[in-house]
């Protein structure tokens, strides 16, 4: 849904709530924008200068003695939401004052040379780096479609300056299986919604990788990466490169998808020596393995939560089947029994003999599956064991 919203601006404030001698204009904007998307239309539409002024954006509610300002996300979202209460062009006007940026925020930006030369120290860091990378080119709004070739796969092996990440889960996600792959230990130097900056464990070493977001978007940018290192192998060997579980549950859950295939622990070292050269221990990769597994299905406690999902739409498929559940007083699981209206209609019409079993289960919670089939499945169901109680 769009929104149009009436701007008021280079008035003056004759009162707390009156903004008076304004100039209108209006722009219109998606219902689910962001701050930061929302000042730069704005500014993009009062022709503002987005590198030397700040703006401040007010707008009036009946019944309240002062403006509200709005200076984040959350702030748009009211305001959204007041929008969408009473809609109108002309309901709530945005009031824009601005006011001139100080030195300081962007001091630190070297715009001769373009390079992000001012992502380490200072405390203004994050204003630069945004100043830096309007100067460097990018327009107003690149919307995430335009940008069609960033990388979202976490399994490539060539990182380089200019790639473009979906987002900075895939870019440390790429960078943990590269550690990895190149034997060796990075430390995170800076890692915030903005950039993020990687260098080598061995302080005199100059492997370094520095990335950053793409103007109102989720993508990171490698803007500088050098992949030599100058750094002793040896200090490189001991800063122990570890394959974290995370990691490990990670490359080991699409082997694990296929149900009919063993893979141990075992196999799962094998695989990572194999591919990474990176020895973990058999207790890891246990550990491992169930971390992958429940990626895959989940908590098992999650199975039998969907259990009476499951009863009600075999019900609804199956009517006038017998389907009990049981459970304790204390709302634990305790029995289940299933015996579907075609398996029992189907009885009528074979010899009367029924031939009952049972099978252990070996997921956490135990129990036995118990059957009863003449040539057909008569009925099935889940009990603790084969004892008197559950019979019944
Ligand atoms: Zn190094």
């Amino acid at each position: 849904m769009n929104i149009s919203i009436l701007l008021r601006h280079s008035g003056s404030w004759e009162s707390d709530v009156r903004y008076e001698q304004y100039i209108s204009d209006g722009i219109v904007v998606c219902e689910n924008i962001s701050f930061v998307n929302l000042i730069s239309a704005i500014k993009a539409e009062l022709g503002i200068d987005e590198f030397k002024k700040n703006i401040e954006v007010r707008y009036v509610v009946k019944g309240n003695s002062s403006p509200l300002c709005i200076r984040n996300d959350m702030g748009v979202k009211l305001y959204i939401e007041f929008k969408k209460h009473e809609v109108g062009f002309g309901m709530y006007p945005l009031c824009i004052d601005t006011s001139d940026k100080s030195d300081e925020e962007i001091q630190n930006f070297d715009a001769t040379t373009g390079a992000i030369v001012c992502v380490e120290g200072g405390k203004s860091d994050a204003k630069a780096l945004t100043i830096v990378e309007s100067k460097i080119g990018d327009s107003y709004y690149i919307p995430e479609m335009e940008v069609k070739n960033y990388i979202s796969d976490t399994n490539i092996s060539v990182v380089e300056v200019k790639q473009m990440y979906k987002d900075k889960a895939t870019l440390k996600a790429v960078m943990e299986k590269y550690k990895i792959k190149n034997s060796f230990n990075f430390k995170v130097k800076r890692s915030d919604n903005k950039s993020y900056v990687l260098v080598c464990y061995s302080d005199d070493c100059c492997w370094k990788l520095k990335a950053s977001v793409r103007k109102n978007s989720d993508i990171f940018k490698v803007r500088y990466f050098n992949s030599e290192h100058r750094c002793p192998l040896r200090d490189r060997v001991l800063s122990k490169v570890q394959a974290t579980i995370g990691f490990v549950s990670g490359v080991t859950a699409p082997i694990l998808g296929n149900h009919k295939r063993k893979h141990t622990p075992n196999d799962i070292i094998t695989d990572i020596r194999a591919l990474y050269g990176v020895e973990i221990s058999y207790q890891q990769a246990w550990r491992s393995k169930e971390r992958a597994l429940e990626m895959i299905r989940g908590k098992p406690a999650d199975g039998y939560k969907q259990l009476p999902r499951y009863i009600y739409m075999l019900e609804t498929v199956y009517p006038n089947s017998h389907i009990r559940m049981h459970k304790s007083e204390k709302n634990e699981f305790m029995y289940l029994f299933i015996s579907l209206r075609p398996m029992m209609r189907g009885f009528e019409f074979c010899r009367p003999v029924v031939v009952v079993d049972a099978s252990h289960l070996s997921g956490a919670y135990r129990g036995t599956f118990v059957s009863a089939s003449c040539i057909l499945p008569l009925a099935y169901g889940i009990v603790d064991t084969e004892n008197d109680c559950s019979w019944i």
